[in-house]
């Protein structure tokens, strides 16, 4: 359930210094700090950059005594996060936003795309603690895009299925099509409690279908443009239902994402106009 209380120290950044960065691939980094939010697996601080701009960054990994993001350098404020170095200082709120919950001992899929990878691997690594068996789907464009897959390696009751459009390494084609295929023909059919997933919204629309037929349920995690993070200012609010996703999410139901009528098809840019996807 969404954190219906957000104290007012966690609404107003704080300063921290950046702890370590990590080159991931060619345009994606990671960096840690060494503080905790508390953050659960799903969710995600406005991670500020003073004189650019304040942007919404889900959480990699918070183990108590560190907090890890993972991002695309594609703009203005990722390109300069992604040249700044050790010591430098960041501006971090939060965390905010819905998480991923299960039951101790769930079978879980994990399907991550993009940048989506690392929220993933903090949900595989807290949900592998409660005894839960989970099988990892993450695809990319290519090999050299896939993420945290040493990370996933190491997770006890842990099978990772890799996929790459250009079928460089894995699978070729969509890791939603390889997990369709491995639900239908594995020597033993997977009995999944739930689907999890995030990534571009394409690829959320086919794990909300495939989760609609087979009944297995689904959470996702939808991304619209966020400005406060914490319900004020409407900018995240999604057609017809009027949820805020800062607070009603960004991790939905499958039940909830389906009756969203933009999802997978357009979303509103900062001044609230229509993109489509
Ligand atoms: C809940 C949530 C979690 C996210 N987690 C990650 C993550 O872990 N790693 C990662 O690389 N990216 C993540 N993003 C996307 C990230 O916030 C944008 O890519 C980033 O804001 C781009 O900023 P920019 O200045 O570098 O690029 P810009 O050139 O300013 O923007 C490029 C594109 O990014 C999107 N964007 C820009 N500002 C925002 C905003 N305030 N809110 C939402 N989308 C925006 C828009 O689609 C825009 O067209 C997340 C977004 C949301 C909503």
């Amino acid at each position: 359930m969404p954190p219906r209380n957000i104290p007012l120290h966690t609404r107003l950044p704080k300063t921290y210094h950046i702890a370590s960065v990590k080159r991931e691939t060619e345009q994606v980094t990671s960096c840690t700090f060494d503080v905790s939010l508390g953050s659960r697996p799903g969710q995600f601080v406005m991670l500020w950059l003073p004189g650019v701009e304040e942007i919404p960054m889900s959480v990699a990994n918070d183990d108590g005594k560190q907090l890890q993001i993972t991002f695309f350098a594609i703009g203005e404020t990722t390109r300069k996060l992604a040249s700044m170095k050790k010591g430098d200082l960041v501006g971090l709120r939060g965390p905010f936003g819905t998480f991923y919950e299960w039951k101790p001992k769930q079978h879980l899929a994990l399907v991550a795309g993009g940048y989506g990878a690392a929220p993933m691997y903090f949900a595989a690594r807290e949900a592998a603690k409660d005894g839960c068996t989970l099988s990892v789907f993450v695809g990319a464009r290519s090999k050299g895009h896939l993420l945290y897959l040493p990370a996933f390696r190491k997770l006890p009751r842990t099978t990772l299925y890799v996929s790459t459009d250009d079928g460089s390494q894995g699978f070729k084609g969509f890791n939603v099509q390889l997990l369709e295929k491995t639900l239908k023909e594995g020597a033993s059919p997977l009995a999944i409690d739930q689907i999890f997933a995030c990534g571009p919204e394409r690829m959320l629309k086919s794990v909300s279908d495939l989760s609609f037929r087979t009944k297995i349920p689904g959470q996702l995690s939808l991304e619209r443009y966020m400005k406060c993070g914490f319900g004020l200012c409407g900018n995240c609010v999604v057609d017809p239902l009027g949820i805020r996703l800062c607070t009603d999410g960004p991790v939905v139901r499958n039940d909830i994402a389906r009756k969203i009528t933009e999802f997978g098809k357009y979303h509103r840019d900062e001044l609230g106009r229509k993109k489509m996807v």
